[in-house]
């Protein structure tokens, strides 16, 4: 069982006096302060000398073992670190550290400390800037512990959280909505106690509430970290979660300024991951238990049990600011928090030689973005963080299609690279499966795959099979379409290239402002009709037939379209008398992101021949594939052979598997219609607003805002000031598309979601009149 009483020894002031005098030669006037286990006393002699006489409990081998811890801690800080804040320990008369005595048949022993100055938090709350000093002290103290042991430090105290599970009874006591909530903590924090278990563990504090710790307002400074009876071997992250549980005391210290402790520990003791990650189930924990131990002592200890009554309170009440928040909105800040004690520096200054280094190393030309550019170094869902631990929104990258650093992706990864990476020319299950997968999801006649590195290869390898298959040479693409980088597929790439290519013909977007339900009307489909007309024609004056045509079916860099799908199929039935071959490009929106359909080439009503995907296919991996009817694969295969050395390894298949899986466990095309919905409306409402916004595009999770000048001309200065404005001042991170490169271009990973809609709709908004102004 564990000690839930509060039972401090019991002596009185003249008893107090009398020890002072016997065992330290002082004559002292008194006064009892507050203790938890042991009996205290602030003590002050004639010449004004102030001191705690502590009266501790020595009567089992776990009260003399703890003192003698205590005398030990204070010996190890004293040597380690001698500024730290803490109290000192004077000897008895006798030299002795702690002067030992009886009363009544029990031992006791009396020690004598250092008083500190100030005043504690729990008189005088901390704001932001003390937070982080006390996180600071912390992490000081933490550091010179990190060589100390005692055998002490084992003890079962019900103040450590790994406790919980033993107190989880208790929860009957409580009322019932409370009891709830204490009872879904437990349970989920029984759930990571295996994890606490490979975290880095050492002697820490343990205590640090608002009664133990002694600030000066004034100099914003912390003067003393108290009271190291609680002491244990634990789990660092023990020590900042203690401190943000007992420090988040509502109006003492909100929420949003609870960060700062962490912030000013990781300054001085680097965190790691995976003990950020815990945090929320730790800090939650500790509220849990502060109510268990209180509900417990309402039943049978009265008089401890109001002891603990603002503790219970106040951990009540940020109990429930804290699920409020969510654990992964506050696992996010607190990464935030953490990664900016690691680095911190100024980003600009630090910045300038990378730059150099990178010009240098890779050339001027490589394309970077922002007129500030980024320096990130790890992502986590929609969220991207810079070396600050500075926390970007990404409503930019599809790669990392199910968010970034995907947990069940990473793990597919790691296990496959730990077993075995090697190529097709084996046989392995995961391609295999993969392929069963992905052609399950298509139509009948695409049934069978070749896999690749990239969308460029991808495209490449469906350019060569088209021309074989209709024995025609010429390609049609859209109006400034992309499709790739090698030299064949940069040649169906007019958004970038930068020569027109004689083997190419472009034809015109589809009309502004249609959406996908819309009607076209019959004067629309004709002009559709007669551009492709022309395009083939231009080809055959050119001595060329049309081999392929090449969609993106988000027409992303054309300017995101979204148009019906009486659209494509006029252009379909044509190409096809054409003996042209269809390549729905799925790079962009293929895996759900329209919302409404699984494919782009569904949403456009279009039957494609050929398929490829790329980017997103392996959240970060990279991989391509080209799905067509297995005659015209093996067709392909018998009239050039192929084999990609790591297009379809074992590894990328795990990556592509884990992807696909993940979609359907969190629902991201549902997510991606709803979310999308909410995103049009939003910038809908936005565009209303603002002079310089205009139409918005496209669809699910990638959408478009045009952006244009007084005249309502797309405007690309407009355009830029807002993406710059929106990543350096909001933190949000967007582009640009279009022949003009006026559209927001807005294409988060699938897990973006109505807040984060919210975050960046407001931005926005905000920055929309500013870029008309300047
Ligand atoms: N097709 C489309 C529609 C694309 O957007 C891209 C990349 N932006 C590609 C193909 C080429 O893919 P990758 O960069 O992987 O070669």
């Amino acid at each position: 069982m564990l000690a839930l009483r509060s039972s401090p020894p019991s002596f009185g002031i003249p008893e107090a006096e009398r020890l002072a005098l016997e065992s330290y030669g002082l004559a002292v006037s008194s006064h009892a302060l507050h203790g938890e286990r042991d009996c205290n006393f602030r003590v002050t002699t004639a010449d004004r000398r102030e001191f705690v006489l502590k009266i501790l409990a020595l009567g089992s081998d776990a009260e003399a073992g703890s003192a003698d811890c205590l005398v030990r801690v204070l010996d190890h800080l004293a040597e380690q670190d001698p500024s730290l804040p803490v109290p000192r320990l004077f000897p008895t008369l006798q030299g002795e550290a702690i002067g030992r005595f009886t009363r009544d048949g029990t031992d006791y022993g009396a020690c004598l400390l250092g008083f500190l100055p100030g005043q504690l938090v729990a008189q005088s709350p901390a704001g932001g800037v003390l937070l982080q000093q006390i996180g600071h002290t912390l992490a000081r103290l933490d550091r010179a512990l990190r060589g100390f042991f005692h055998p002490s430090l084992r003890r079962r105290l019900a103040w450590d959280v790994r406790r919980l599970p033993e107190l989880t009874e208790h929860s009957r006591y409580l009322p019932p909505t409370l009891r709830d909530t204490v009872d879904a903590v437990s349970e989920a924090f029984h759930r990571c106690l295996g994890r606490l278990g490979g975290l880095r563990s050492q002697a820490i504090h343990g205590d640090c509430h608002a009664s133990n710790v002694l600030v000066d307002p004034s100099a914003q400074s912390v003067c003393g970290i108290l009271d190291f009876g609680d002491m244990i071997h634990a789990p660092l992250i023990f020590e900042p979660a203690v401190a943000m549980a007992e420090l988040l005391t509502g109006k003492a210290a909100p929420i949003e300024s609870i960060d700062a402790v962490l912030r000013g520990f990781a300054q001085a003791q680097p965190l790691e991951s995976d003990e950020v990650d815990l945090l929320f189930d730790i800090v939650t924990a500790r509220h849990a238990v502060t109510l268990l131990v209180r509900a417990w002592r309402s039943h049978h200890d009265p008089a401890g049990a109001r002891l603990l009554d603002q503790a219970a309170a106040h951990a009540e009440l940020s109990l429930a600011t804290m699920l409020r928040a969510g654990r992964s909105a506050l696992t996010d800040r607190w990464h935030a928090a953490a990664g900016a004690g690691i680095h911190a520096t100024d980003s600009r200054a630090r910045d300038a030689p990378h730059l150099e280094r990178r010009h240098r190393l890779m050339g001027k030309g490589a394309e970077l973005f922002y007129d500030q550019p980024l320096h990130l170094v790890r992502g986590a869902g929609v969220w991207l963080y810079d070396p600050q631990g500075r926390a970007y929104l990404d409503v930019y990258n599809n790669v990392p299609h199910v968010g970034h650093a995907h947990p069940t992706v990473v793990a597919a990864i790691q296990k496959q690279t730990a077993i075995l990476a090697t190529h097709t020319r084996y046989l392995h299950e995961n391609i295999l499966d993969y392929a069963e997968h992905l052609t399950a999801r298509l139509p009948a006649k695409l049934d069978a795959c070749i896999f690749v590195n990239s969308g460029s290869e991808a495209n490449d390898v469906a350019w060569r099979m088209a021309r074989m298959a209709s024995g025609h040479d010429g390609g049609l693409v859209m109006d400034y379409a992309y499709h790739g980088i090698t030299e064949a597929v940069a040649a169906l790439t007019p958004s970038v290239r930068r020569e027109h290519d004689r083997r190419v013909a472009t034809l015109a977007p589809p009309p502004h402002g249609l959406r996908a339900g819309d009607a076209m009307t019959d004067v629309q489909l004709a002009a559709a009709a007669q551009d492709l007309d022309r395009a083939i024609a231009e080809l055959a004056e050119r001595g060329l037939g049309p081999a392929a045509f090449f969609l993106d079916t988000a027409l992303t860099s054309s300017g995101i379209f979204d148009p019906p799908s009486a659209w494509a199929r006029a252009l379909g039935a044509r190409l096809r008398a054409a003996g042209c071959l269809i390549v729905a490009d799925e790079v962009q929106y293929g895996l759900g992101r329209c919302g409404s359909h699984f494919w782009g080439f569904e949403r456009r009503g279009l039957e494609p021949d050929i398929v490829t995907l790329g980017k997103p296919v392996g959240n970060g991996y990279p991989m391509g594939v080209v799905i067509a009817n297995r005659a015209l694969i093996e067709a392909f295969q018998a009239r050039f052979g192929f084999f990609s050395t790591f297009g379809g390894n074992a590894v990328a298949a795990a990556a592509g598997l884990a992807v696909l899986q993940v979609l359907d466990a969190e629902q991201l095309m549902a997510n991606a219609a709803a979310t999308g919905a909410y995103l049009r409306e939003q910038l809908e409402s936005v565009a209303a607003r603002h002079e310089s916004l205009r139409e918005v595009r496209g669809t699910g999770l990638l959408q478009g805002l045009e952006v244009v000048d007084g005249d309502g001309a797309p405007s690309r200065a407009r355009a830029r000031k807002i993406i710059n404005a929106l990543a350096a001042e909001f933190r949000i991170l967007i582009g640009y598309e279009g022949p003009h490169a006026a559209i927001l271009k807005l294409r988060p990973p699938m897990p973006f979601r109505r807040e984060h809609v919210d975050l960046l709709v407001q931005a926005i908004d905000a920055t929309a009149s500013a870029a008309a102004d300047r």
